[in-house]
């Protein structure tokens, strides 16, 4: 398999060659040159599989240049019971017949990136210690990636992790998750600042192309490609967990921010995973809700960011979009230029028109949004009829999830994080505070490991310098 840019300007490459990359060089998102094909007799076969076994059927496509001896052995160590705390990986909870929950959130930091995240930390050990390079990523967070990258990156062999925090401004919960890591390759960076300071920090870092390249600074931020790969997995296992026969279609409901998670199960389906609809639930921040019923794709400039009690859907632009859009357009790399061009002079491009419809019904993509009232209600609802409490996050996609239910077709609605992490909203629902899961109980009063810094790119450069 060959990947190609969205934009058309950059020569095929191997999967172990853009691994470590972040944008092909035209400025591009990486492609597979076209998606592998899954034909019935091997759904078959796949029905029957564990999660490690699936997660090989299909990874061992996308990633053909890695010799398949050594990539099952990685996927094997990486999708386990110890770390996922069950050997279904991401358990199906039935609320009842025709509406469930794929639990993505078991992992270390209970939230779906680390289904992902692990995998890619076992990918950067082995390719960098095979290519004899070294890997120092550069970070910023505002809570769940950092410390998902923290997570994945500890102790690898060959891997710093450099990760900017804004000072003070993440929960306690959060804050004990990420600087109780006693790791000697995690560094946890306090910047006196806010969120913006931190992303400014990383680019300004990032700019310094002479620096970037003596200390061999990446990142591993959504578009990662190896990260999209390993998110296709569980719509099968979630498929397989609610059907009886690969005669059904399913739905599922996709709580969206980067446009990551729901961008593979595009891939899925264009794979040929029997799902009828992909519904994209977005919060107050409906960017990508706006697209699908107009046609219209406009980013939000920072201040029009709002704050919600979904945070890790507060987007003003979904960074993995342009693939999904490379592939309405048929991969027509002239008009996507074109269309990003646009994007970058005025904020904005406008697909509507007569087959608008019909290219974005060709996909499978249904849309909605949520708002705080609309989460709370739900938390509460779905606590009421089935006593289970979901997170901030899934309660938008179960919101938008249900008006799309249709008989006859089972809803799929994924869990992408533990309520445990949004404690403050599960009080305001349902009057009392989550449970944490085992082993989280009193991760505050652990020793903390990280050092405050002021908002300037020069000091954490030497920081950097000093430890690379
Ligand atoms: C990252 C995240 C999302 C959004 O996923 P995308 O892949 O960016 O669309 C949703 N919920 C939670 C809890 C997340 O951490």
């Amino acid at each position: 398999m060959k990947y190609v840019s969205t934009r058309g300007g950059d020569s095929p490459k191997s999967f172990t060659a853009i691994l470590l990359e972040g944008l092909a060089q035209d400025g591009g998102l990486f492609l597979p040159e076209r998606y592998p094909h899954v034909f019935i007799p091997e759904l078959k076969a796949m029905r029957e599989m564990s999660y490690a076994q699936l997660a090989f059927a299909i990874l061992s496509r996308f990633m053909s240049d890695i010799p398949p001896a050594d990539l099952r052995a990685m996927i094997e160590r990486t999708y386990t019971k110890e770390i996922f705390g069950s050997d279904d990986i991401t358990p199906l909870k039935t609320l009842e017949p025709g509406l469930h929950i794929l639990g993505l959130s078991n992992g270390p930091t209970l939230a779906f990136k680390d289904l992902a995240m692990q995998l890619l930390g076992n990918l950067f050990e082995y390719v960098l210690a095979r290519q004899e390079r070294e890997l120092n990523i550069l970070g910023a967070t505002s809570g769940d990636t950092g410390s998902a990258a923290e997570y994945a990156m500890r102790g690898k062999q060959g891997i710093r992790v450099f990760m900017l925090s804004p000072h003070g401004r993440m929960s306690p919960f959060q804050t004990a998750q990420m600087f109780s890591l006693q790791d000697p390759n995690i560094f946890n960076l306090a910047v006196k600042g806010v969120f913006d300071d931190c992303q400014d920090i990383v680019k300004a870092v990032s700019n310094d192309a002479a620096f970037k390249a003596k200390h061999r600074i990446g990142t591993v931020n959504s578009i990662n490609w190896a990260r999209v790969a390993a998110q296709v997995v569980y719509y099968f296992k979630g498929y397989f967990a609610a059907t009886g026969s690969n005669d059904e279609v399913v739905s599922f409901s996709v709580p969206s921010g980067n446009f990551g998670n729901i961008y593979a199960g595009h891939i899925a389906r264009s794979m040929g995973l029997p799902i009828k609809r992909l519904i994209l639930a977005t919060n107050e921040n409906n960017v990508l809700d706006e697209f699908m019923r107009s046609g219209v794709y406009r980013v939000r400039k920072s201040a029009e960011v709002q704050a919600t009690s979904s945070p890790s859907m507060d987007i003003s632009k979904a960074s993995n979009f342009e693939r999904y859009v490379a592939d309405l357009l048929r991969r027509d790399p002239a008009r996507l230029n074109e269309l990003w061009k646009q994007l970058d002079a005025k904020g904005s491009f406008d697909l509507s028109g007569e087959k608008f419809r019909d290219m974005i019904a060709a996909t499978g993509f249904s849309s909605g949004s949520s708002t705080h009232a609309d989460r709370i209600s739900t938390i509460r609802g779905i606590h009421e009829d089935y006593g289970v409490i979901v997170d901030t996050h899934t309660a938008d996609g179960i919101k938008v999830g249900q008006q799309y239910r249709e008989p006859g077709v089972p809803m799929i609605c994924l869990e992408t994080a533990q309520p445990a992490k949004f404690a403050e909203t599960i009080q305001e629902a349902l009057g009392r505070e989550p449970a944490r899961p085992a082993g989280y109980e009193n991760i505050e009063a652990l020793p903390q490991r990280f050092e405050v810094i002021d908002a300037d790119a020069e000091q954490v450069k030497a920081f950097i310098a000093a430890r690379t």
